[in-house]
């Protein structure tokens, strides 16, 4: 297939990379020059506008920061006009359910097929082919896709309708925030009660403080080998990637009356940080306030 990438960050570079790999004519775009030269070193084809590479296109994949840049991206840059009249458009971002439904009406609008397909995994899963893709969208569309999505993931999730995806892939992510704020606490409580890191990942990892975030992205450097921790904390998904999601969450919560008392207060952790110049690193930073090496003044005073 002819496949349009846009957007080659932390997670869409290897995303594209293992398309180019199984065969497919993916042509990537970035508005970073850096991200289209990675793209060029893993041997893709970069064009300088969405447009020209979505040309004739039999699918066009985004995996953008926001909801605005994947609109941008899409509906106001003669990409989907450019691309295959019955082309598949998906959507890996993270961005709000709305958004989704919004995007997905405007490209049904043009023939088009829509599917919302974000993901959870992190860098490595994107790496390593081993996503969980969490689809919304209409079935036929999903089983055209599949395909494309089994060669950069493991596990893919039918959602519900358009948007589903996006629905999913957000409580998810609520859960990883408040799961990973809970792991730097312990984290750092433990070492200053002479636990080792690893002593914790070993007993807690088979016990019922478990969590993705224990052992796959262990805030402390040393035991995981793949954690951000071990490399200063950058790559990754960075804190204001983070804090984007804890927003999308606290509005649909807010919108249908659920107390998110915990999301809120990570939320604001992970503000503070971003106040502090941290916005960049990898969330699992959260750990800089829980040891103090950011003031607790960053975030209002509270540790
Ligand atoms: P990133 O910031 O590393 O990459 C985004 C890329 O998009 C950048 O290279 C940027 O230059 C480019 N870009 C922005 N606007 C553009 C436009 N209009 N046209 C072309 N390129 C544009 O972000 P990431 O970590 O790869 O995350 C991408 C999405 O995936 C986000 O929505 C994020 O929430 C989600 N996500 C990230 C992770 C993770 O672990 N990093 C995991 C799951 C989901």
């Amino acid at each position: 297939m002819k496949i349009c990438w846009i957007g080659l960050g932390n997670m869409g570079l290897p995303m594209a990379a293992h398309l180019h790999t199984a065969g497919h004519d993916v042509i990537g775009v970035d508005l970073s020059p850096d991200a289209r030269d990675a793209a060029v070193a893993a041997g893709l084809r970069t064009a300088d506008s969405a447009a020209t590479a979505a040309d004739g296109a039999d699918a066009v994949i985004t995996m953008l920061p926001k909801g605005a840049h994947v609109r941008a991206a899409l509906l106001e840059s003669g990409t989907l006009d450019a691309a295959d009249a019955d082309a598949l458009v998906l959507d890996c971002s993270t961005i709000s359910a709305t958004e989704a439904r919004e995007v997905g009406a405007a490209v049904a609008a043009t023939g088009r097929r829509f599917l919302d397909a974000p993901v959870s995994g992190g860098t490595a899963g994107a790496q390593n082919a081993a996503l969980t893709f969490m689809v919304g969208g209409a079935s036929a569309d999903l089983d055209a896709a599949r395909p494309l999505l089994e060669l950069m993931g493991a596990r893919i999730f039918h959602a519900g309708e358009t948007g589903a995806g996006q629905s999913a892939k957000m409580v998810n992510n609520m859960m990883l925030a408040m799961n990973m704020q809970s792991t730097c606490e312990a984290a750092v409580l433990a070492e200053r009660l002479g636990i080792t890191p690893q002593t914790v990942i070993d007993i807690a990892g088979v016990s019922t403080g478990d969590s993705w975030a224990l052992r796959n992205y262990y805030p402390v450097a040393g035991p995981v080998a793949s954690a951000p921790s071990n490399r200063d904390f950058t790559g990754g998904f960075s804190v204001a990637l983070m804090r984007k999601d804890l927003g999308l969450a606290l509005d649909a919560a807010a919108a249908h009356g659920v107390d998110t008392a915990a999301t809120a207060e990570v939320a604001r952790r992970l503000e503070g940080l971003i106040a502090d110049g941290r916005g960049s690193l990898d969330f699992s930073s959260l750990i800089h306030l829980v040891d103090g090496t950011v003031p607790a003044a960053s975030v209002g005073g509270a540790r």
